[in-house]
């Protein structure tokens, strides 16, 4: 796996995830393990929530870590999932919380279109189990995965990705109605910086082009699944589109052990380009 050399001391993950949505560190124990790790400034970006960064805010009080306040909205574009990361947003913003609210009221729904086409499968799962694990936390495949796992259905959380719920799988159900220029507007409206996630699973770098026309401002270039190749790709097509360029390890505890906290390093001088898009108006 490639990623970013180490650029020096200071460096930034711009890519977790914690119990709010799909992790499985709380805010605090990922300020805790950031600061052991050394990581300088750290973006917490959950699925369709900013319900972890006051924690996370607080948790950081007094130490050397920095914590961007940030999402990962997730859009949709035909009938694909598009994750739209946004950074130094303000977190109290009062449209996008009512809009994730919404996108929370649709992340049930959608819980319950993939249960049907489990069933279809002839797995007969139910769905309180689904929101046993959830709890409070923005819902999504990864509880479903794990109910899977403790339904006895599949061996591993991996494996219900791949035979049932994965993108392009016979249970996926895409189901989020924001398309990506309204992801793109709604970070910016909350005073934040839209950068495209992990840009390879578009399958289709063009649409990039389009984005970047539809108010896009970066894009995560640096991401454990990115090759050295797809690096230098990127690296270029940020430059030729004038996009900012972020990375991130897209930390998710143990439900992606191969995933450490801060195994992607970020210099400190492309969080500082970040930070000065920021919108204060
Ligand atoms: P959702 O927001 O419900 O569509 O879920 C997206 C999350 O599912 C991602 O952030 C990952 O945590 C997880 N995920 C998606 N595809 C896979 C995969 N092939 N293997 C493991 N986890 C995946
Ligand atoms: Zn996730
Ligand atoms: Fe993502
Ligand atoms: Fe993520």
């Amino acid at each position: 796996m490639k990623k970013l050399k180490d650029a020096g001391i200071k460096f930034a993950d711009l890519h977790v995830h914690t119990t709010c949505s799909d992790g499985t560190y709380t805010p605090a124990q990922l300020v805790k393990e950031a600061v052991a790790r050394g990581v300088s400034a750290l973006a917490i970006v959950d699925h369709d929530t900013v319900g972890g960064i006051a924690e996370a805010v607080e948790q950081a009080r007094g130490t050397d870590l920095e914590i961007i306040p940030g999402v990962e909205l997730t859009a949709q574009y035909e009938n694909q999932e598009v994750h739209i990361l946004g950074y130094f947003l303000d977190y109290r913003d009062e449209t996008l919380l009512k809009q994730l609210k919404l996108i929370q009221l649709s992340r049930v729904e959608r819980v319950y279109k993939i249960i049907k086409n489990l069933n279809a499968e002839g797995l007969e799962l139910d769905p309180q189990v689904v929101f046993d694990i959830s709890g409070e936390a923005s819902v999504g495949r990864m509880h479903i995965a794990r109910a899977l796992v403790k339904g006895g259905f599949v061996g591993s959380t991996s494996a219900a990705f791949n035979k049932y719920i994965g993108d392009r799988c016979p249970a996926y159900v895409c189901g989020f109605s924001l398309s990506v220029p309204e992801a793109i507007k709604l970070i910016r409206g909350a005073g934040g910086v839209a950068v495209l996630a992990h840009p390879y699973l578009l399958r289709n770098d063009a649409l990039i082009a389009e984005f970047a026309g539809q108010g896009l401002e970066g894009i995560e270039v640096y991401y454990p699944e990115h090759s050295q190749g797809m690096i230098n790709f990127y690296l270029e097509l940020a430059d030729k589109l004038k996009l900012l360029v972020t990375g991130g390890s897209d930390f998710h505890g143990s439900l992606k052990p191969d995933i450490k906290l801060g195994m992607i390093k970020v210099p400190m001088e492309l969080v500082e380009k970040l930070k000065a898009r920021q919108k204060n108006d």
